[in-house]
Formats: C-alpha cells, structure tokens, sequence
C-alpha cells in the first residue's frame, strides 16, 4: 500500500484529528475535529504538508498515490453532496484553502467555487433557480483564480486591484452604489470582461476544465508557502520554514443564495478585552471574506453585541440558525477549552461551520480569559499561566494616554486593538518602513489594509483604517502584533493621490502627527502624553499563580530610588545590577569626577574622591531604603574614565574654565586617556586596581549608607560586585580593598552587616577558570552583555553595521545582544555554574545582562540553575512569567 496523502472528513466522520496540526495544518486538523463531534461541516479533504515538501524536492510534480488519492478525495465528496466534479447539470463545487501548522492568518489565498465553467454555470443556476446567484459565484470564483493562481494583481502600488477596476467600471456606468444591486445579466457580463483582462495581461485562456482549475490551485497554495508575505510572518513568528502547508479542498457551501443565507465570523469572547460574550459578524447574502473585507458593513450576531439601533442581529433575523451557532460555539469552546475564532455559512437557512482555531487576542484579553477559565473550571492555574506569552504582557505594562490631558478627538473608530500611539502619519507600509529606519514614528494609515503591508504594519507604532470591521485584516493582525489600531473610522476620507486624510473641515497631510487610542476608537490630532498602568485585578491574579510556580527569583536593574520602587511594584525581588557610574554624571557631581581624573597623584584623586562620597552615600541610601529587606547588587566603578571627559572644543573649553585650567590641559588628559579598544582597556576592576582609592570611597559610601540604615533599623543587603574579573588575583585584589573598608565602617558605626563581595561573569577567561574565582567571589552574576561582545569577538557599539545581515541572511538566527546564545556562550555559562560551584556549594548566581527579561535566555538560566535573574523594571512581569512557564514545562518532563 502507499504512503497515506489525504485524509477525508464530513459527515460525522473524519480520518484526521485536532492533534494532527503538523501534518493536516490548523485548518484541516480542525475541520476534522469538528467532523468528529458531529459539527455540520462540508464534506472535504485535506492534502498534508507532506506533500508541499515533496512538491518542492520534485520540482513542482506529484506522484502517482496523490494523484490517485486526490480523486478518491474528490469521489468522496461527490458521494456525500450528491452532485458531480464537472458534470453539467449537477455539479460540484468546491473551495481550495491553504492551512499551516501555525495559524498565519491572510497569508496565503483561497479560491471559492471552483468547477465553474460556460457549462457547469448552467447547471447550477439551473438546480439554484437563482441566475444571479450562478454568475455571482462565477464571477468571484474569476476573480480569486485570476489572482492566486494566475497572478492578476496590481502592477504598482497606485494601481487598484485589476478586477475591482472592472466592477467599479460596471458600477459607475450603471450607476450603482453596491454590489449587491448588480443584477444576473451585470455580472455575466463582469465574468467576460474578467476573462478577456486575464487574457489581455496574461496571455492565458481561462482554464476550462475544472481537473485543470484543482490541481492549478493545489499547486498555487503550495507555491504560496514561499510567496513573500508569508515569508515575513514566518520569520516575525518563527514558524520553521520545512513545515509546508497543507491543502483542503471542500464542498462549496452558499451564503449567497438569497436573503435566507449568510457568512460570518465570530470569537467565543471579545478578542479586545476578554470579555465573555458572544462576538461575531455576519452579512447577509454573501460569500466569503465579504466580512472581513469592509465591502458592506457587517451587523452583529449576537443581541448583547449590538452597538446601535440600526443594526439587525443574526439573532432577530435568524433565530433557529442562531440558537444552532450558539449551541456549536459553546460546545467547540468547552471542547478546545479555550475562546475560538470560528467561520461559519448559512444556506438557505442551514448552519454550517468552515473553520474554528484558538483566537488571536491581545495581553488583555488573554489575561481576562485565562483568569475567568480558571474560574470557571474550565482549565487549572498551570494552564492559565502557559496561555500567556511573556512577551505580550509587554502591552499592559506600557504607558496609556495620560486621562487629565486635552486631547482634540477628529474622529472615531472600532477599538481594533488596545493601547496608546503617537506618531507622524504614512500612506504606505513601504514608506511607513522606510520612515521607521530613519527614525521616524509613524502611524500607518490606510484605507485598508492586506497582508502585503505586513511589514509597514510591524513597524508602526499604530495602524488606522477608514474600511473594514472587528475582524478586518488590519484589526485581526494588529492585535497579533500588539499594535495599537483605530479601524472601519468611515468619517475619514483618505487619499493616498494627496496624502492627505480630511474630516469635519480638517486636513491632515503626510507628516503630521496623529495619536490613536485603541482601546476607544479614538483618533487625535497632534501628540497626546501618557501615564503607566496599574498592575491589579486579573493581572495581579495572574502574576501570584506565576510566583507559586516558578523558582527562579527575578530581580531588577536600578540605579535610582526612583527606579526601584517601579520595580518593586512590578514585583522585583532585589536590585541585580546597580551601575554607580550613572550616579557620577549628574549635577556638582562630574565635577568631582572631573577633578579626580585631572589630579597627577594619589593625594589629588583622594581630595577630589572626598568630595563624592557624600553623593554616593546619599545614592545608595535611597536606594537600599527603597529595596528594604531585600538585595541590592553594587557594581563598582566600571567604564573608560575618558568617557566622563568631553571630546569636543567647545565642551573641553567650558570645562577648563570651570576648573581654572587651560583647554590644551584638558586635551593632554584626552589624549592620555585616548584607547584603541576602549572596551577591552583601562575599565572594570583594572581601574579599581590601578587607582584602589576609588574602590575604597565606593565601599565606603555602600557600608556607610548600610551601616546607618542597619542603625535606623532597617535591613539591607549590600552585594559588592566587581565588574570585568579575568584572573583570581584580580578579584583578591579588590576584594581586600572592600574588606578592609567595610571592617573599618562597619567599626565606626558599631553595627554589623551582613554584605558579599562577588564579581561578574563576564569575561571567557573568568567563566572557564570559575572554580578558581569562586575561592574569592561570594557570588556570581553574569555579565552577558559584555559575555557575549567577548566571546563573539562583536563589538558591542559596532555590530550594528553588520548584524542585520547576519540575521537576515541567516548567518546568525537572531541578535545574540537581546537572545542569549545558548549554545556557544551558553557553554561559557554553563561551565562557569558548574567550576562555581565546584568550589563553593551554595554559591548564589544570577545574570544582569539585557538577556535577563528575555523569556528564551530566563528559561536557560532556570535550566542552567541559577538562583535569579536580573532585568530592566518593565521586563520584571515577563521574567517572572517566563521563569514560572520554564518551571512548569521542565516539571512536567
Ligand atoms: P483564511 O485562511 O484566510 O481564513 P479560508 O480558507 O478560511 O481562508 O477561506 C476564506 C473564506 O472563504 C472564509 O470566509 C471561509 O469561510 C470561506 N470559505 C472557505 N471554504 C468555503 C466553502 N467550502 N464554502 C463556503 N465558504 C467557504
Ligand atoms: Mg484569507
Ligand atoms: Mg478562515
């Protein structure tokens, strides 16, 4: 027997099952999910994505058992619909639809009513009793085979789409306003005019023959696997290029067969916020992605959804269909456990279901549903947490428009997707990408969007749109990105000739900004503040399940009393990384600095140094009182001192006033100070080694901040990190320096402190000789910025010249500066835990690299065994989430 290619499914019965997403796609996996629970579905079948990987090794042919296995397809729909492939008077038809593993929504095409013809077209009008509803479905099925498998499309990005020229053509003679007024005899006369354009541009007669139509839209999905759309989505999602995508092909269903038929889509719960209601679309006599395409404007389907008094529910129109979508819907939800974004057809008053997957949704509603499924019993706390992508909770931590500011609202919208945007406006994704590498934020403004301006849209920081409903492609990507969108805002008339949007008297011109709130619907001239959110409520539930599970501690990188307490809110367990050097630039203080730098001796450095300590002091008492109880990381002094000099005439002049000295004194310490490789020169613990004064005024203002707190009784946990460690030696070195100040201070004041002197992981030579440095270091804390940069051999400042190729060619599968690179410094760090803790058992290790609010590069560190991580206080949340996610996934291994 040959290897199995197609899998068939309808009526109450399917050979394929939901868990076979890998090798039947989303689509056709559920379809046959749907079959089995006896959900009406059009009988079909899928082709898997076996085939699509041998399509590509065989240069575009099939073998024998597909070929063979496609008829049996086809037979067995023909048995279960009881009509014909090509026959003439009761013919089938069917659809041709793409599905991947990955749902990657509006990436590739599908072609509805395929099998007709000049014949078969009588055959169905004449079973039909219906003319215009033949040549409708004639000329659609024209029109979506013209443009993905025979590539009539627009030739420039001005260009309307060649098919909607030739109807508004059609229209406008006729003076008609809508589709739906085009009458029998119109539209037979579009699907001749279709066909000579598709000749004229093509070259090509309109396949006639409805095997050849099949196949030739078989292979146009597999081809569509590599089209460029689907290229990018791929890569902004990572969903591996070797998957494939399967095809279906299945039984026409008719939503266009009067006023007693519809389409719709619909989500189980409002996909914006969570909440549990019913929330779909629907038109009524259409077909298709009619809905989603802002053509008419879709009514609502459910009753508690209604948004005005004009509108007509599905509910009041068609009661029994309703009841059944009802039923269905409940059922899938409590099936898959999780909100579902479903289509569905109604023909002639019979509901039929086309497609169910888990819906997209934004952080909110993820959040909502998660929490509210736990409640009610639907799933357990486990599963609540592995629903959220740390990444999205990125979206409720982020700034709102600030509500006291004025804001001048010019119109409104559908609250596509939440969030707050501001930014320049653009016409086209190309030049919204353009004006992004330049710089620029932008807002993407379109009439509507598809799935060419993917790329625009990622870029944006909003996305606005005059067409198109809750569903429309621009609202269903958006809140897949996170982005913020205002869309279907009708009152806008947008030009993309002038570049201009006018509404109510305004004009508004390519350049000018505009801000969108999208959770309201609003659209603002000009730029409007923003405030932080609150972080209670379903969140908050969230977050203390998160915190039950997880074991690594997450803490942040502060270098302000002011910073910390935001972090703490966020939940952060301690200060990881406090870099002092911040704390030297501002006010009085770079003057001191500056001092220190110029003085030629000892002597000069410790006046100069006498003069920060107060300043320090003052620092980490804020800082330590703000993180009570809790640990604080102290990194001692750490870049190239000439970074505190100025480098231009002009400042070196100011400076040399300030201080009383000449400017070419200033430019002699310049150049003195001047490196090569200012990153692997004179910094970290070599500065503390060369001029250990610094180091002593450091400790001393850390233990003396401590030592009061300690005093005031408040308990702190100083962390004394030296920075840059290669040797052993170095850190003895340094760490006697801390010791014997931190005895001294600890003497004066009379009290103890419990404190560490540790170092960072973050140079190679320190990571593979770890057992060595554990002998002196209490802790570790990996450096992995600089870990990275030294191990790459990239320079940090530098790379941005040749990374993106790297990455776009493929040569690195992502920037090893944000995702940790597990397999090559990973080594480093591996190996580092390890020797650590070879020599000291109960080491206490962490990482404080930009890797540490990564949720990739936190499951490693859970993995490797560290004890915390440590990241900026917005990534706090993600890190805990993400540590919380690892545990559970490791737990259940
Ligand atoms: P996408 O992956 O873009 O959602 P689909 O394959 O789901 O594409 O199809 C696009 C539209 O065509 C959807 O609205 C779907 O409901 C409709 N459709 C697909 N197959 C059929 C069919 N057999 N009968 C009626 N409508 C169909
Ligand atoms: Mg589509
Ligand atoms: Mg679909």
């Amino acid at each position: 027997m040959s290897e199995k290619y197609v899998y068939t499914f309808g009526d109450g019965k399917a050979e394929g099952r939901a868990d076979m997403k890998l090798l039947l796609g989303g689509k056709g996996a559920n379809l046959a999910e749907m079959s089995n629970l006896g959900i009406p579905v059009p009988a079909g079948f899928t082709i898997s994505t076996k085939v699509c990987s041998d399509f590509y090794n065989n240069g575009g042919k099939y073998n024998d058992p597909v070929v063979e296995q496609v008829k049996n397809g086809v037979q067995h729909i023909e048995k279960i619909m009881g009509a014909k492939f090509g026959d003439n008077s009761n013919p089938l038809l069917v659809s041709v639809r793409s599905g991947a593993p990955a749902s990657m929504p509006g990436m590739m095409d599908t072609v509805l009513n395929l099998g007709l013809n000049d014949d078969t077209i009588k055959g169905i009008t004449a079973q039909s009793n219906n003319e215009r509803f033949g040549w409708d479905s004639y000329r659609r099925f024209i029109q979506m085979y013209g443009d993905v498998v025979m590539e009539m499309k627009p030739e420039s990005k001005e260009e309307e789409d060649p098919f909607e020229v030739i109807i508004q053509e059609m229209k406008d003679s006729k003076a008609l306003k809508l589709d739906t007024e085009m009458t029998a005899e119109d539209l037979k006369q579009l699907v001749s005019h279709f066909k000579q354009a598709i000749k004229k541009r093509t070259g090509k007669d309109f396949p006639t023959d409805p095997w050849e139509q099949l196949w030739g839209a078989i292979s146009a999905v597999f081809r569509s696997w590599n089209n460029p759309r689907a290229l990018t989505y791929r890569k902004l999602n990572n969903i591996p290029a070797n998957w494939g995508t399967a095809v279906n092909v299945q039984s026409m269903v008719y939503g266009n067969m009067g006023d007693d038929c519809a389409t719709g889509v619909a989500f189980t719960r409002d996909p914006a916020t969570g909440v549990k209601k019913f929330y779909g679309e629907y038109l009524v006599n259409a077909q298709g992605e009619d809905v989603v395409a802002g053509i008419r404007n879709p009514q609502p389907v459910d009753e508690s959804t209604k948004t005005g008094a004009d509108q007509v529910t599905l509910e009041s129109l068609m009661p029994e269909a309703y009841r059944e979508l009802d039923r269905i819907y409940n059922l899938l939800e409590r099936h898959y456990r999780d909100m579902q974004d479903i289509e569905f057809t109604i023909q002639k008053g019979k509901l039929w279901m086309l497609q169910t997957r888990n819906g997209k949704r934004t952080a909110e509603a993820a959040v909502r549903i998660a929490v509210e499924m736990v409640e009610e019993g639907l799933i357990d706390e486990q599963t609540a947490i592995m629903r959220i992508q740390p990444e999205q909770i990125d979206q409720l931590l982020h700034p709102k428009f600030d509500p006291s500011a004025s804001k001048k609202v010019i119109a409104k919208g559908l609250p596509a997707s939440p969030g707050a945007a501001t930014g320049r406006i653009v016409f086209h994704a190309d030049d919204a990408e353009e004006w992004f590498e330049r710089g620029e934020q932008v807002i993407l403004v379109r009439i509507e969007t598809s799935p060419e301006d993917i790329g625009g849209m990622n870029v944006a920081q909003g996305i606005l749109t005059s067409r198109g409903g809750m569903t429309s492609h621009a609202a269903v990507v958006a809140r897949g990105m996170g982005t913020c969108c205002v869309a279907g805002c009708s009152d806008l008339n947008i030009s993309y000739k002038n570049k201009t949007i006018s509404v109510n008297g305004i004009t508004l011109k390519e350049g000018d900004w505009i801000s969108l709130d999208g959770s309201k619907g609003e659209v603002i001239e000009g730029k409007v503040p923003t405030v932080t959110p609150e972080l209670s409520g379903n969140f908050g539930k969230i977050m203390a399940w998160a915190d039950k599970k997880r074991r690594l501690k997450v803490r942040t990188n502060a270098d302000t009393p002011h910073d910390s307490e935001v972090a703490r809110n966020f939940g952060a367990e301690g200060i990881g990384l406090c870099r002092t050097e911040h704390m030297f630039f501002e006010g009085d203080r770079i003057r001191a600095v500056r001092e220190m730098i110029l003085a030629n001796n000892e002597a000069g450095r410790r006046k100069a140094l006498a003069k920060l300590l107060p300043y320090q002091k003052e620092d980490f008492y804020g800082i330590f009182k703000a993180m009570h109880d809790l640990p604080v990381t102290i990194r001692t002094l750490d870049p190239p001192l000439h970074e505190f000099l100025p480098n231009d005439e002009k400042s070196q002049q100011e400076m040399a006033d300030e201080m009383g000295i000449s400017r070419e004194e200033v430019q002699q310490k310049v150049d003195s100070l001047h490196e090569l490789n200012p990153m692997l020169g004179h910094r970290g613990c070599r500065l503390g080694i060369t001029y250990p004064e610094i180091t002593e005024m450091q400790a001393r203002a850390i233990m003396e901040a401590a030592c009061q707190l300690t005093k005031e009784g408040i308990k702190v946990y100083p962390e004394i990190m030296i920075p840059l460690v290669g040797t052993r030696a170095e850190l003895a070195n340094q760490k006697e320096v801390v010791k014997r100040v931190a005895d001294e201070v600890q003497k004066e004041f009379g009290v103890k402190v419990d404190y560490l002197v540790g170092t960072m992981i973050e140079i190679p030579r320190a990571a593979l000789t770890a057992d060595e440095v554990a002998e002196e270091a209490e802790f570790f804390s990996f450096g992995t910025n600089d870990l990275t940069q030294m191990a790459f051999g990239y320079s940090r400042d530098d790379a941005g010249k040749f990374l993106r190729e790297y990455i776009e060619g493929g040569i690195l599968p992502e920037d090893p500066f944000q995702v940790l690179d597990q397999t090559g410094v990973g080594q480093l760090v591996e190996i580092a835990v390890k020797k650590g803790r070879q020599t000291r058992k109960d080491m206490k290790i962490g990482i404080c690299g930009e890797h540490g609010g990564e949720p990739k590069s936190v499951a490693f560190c859970h993995r490797v065994g560290m004890n915390y991580v440590s990241c900026s206080p917005y990534r706090v949340p993600i890190a805990r989430l993400a540590a919380a996610q690892e545990a559970i996934r490791t737990e259940s291994k």
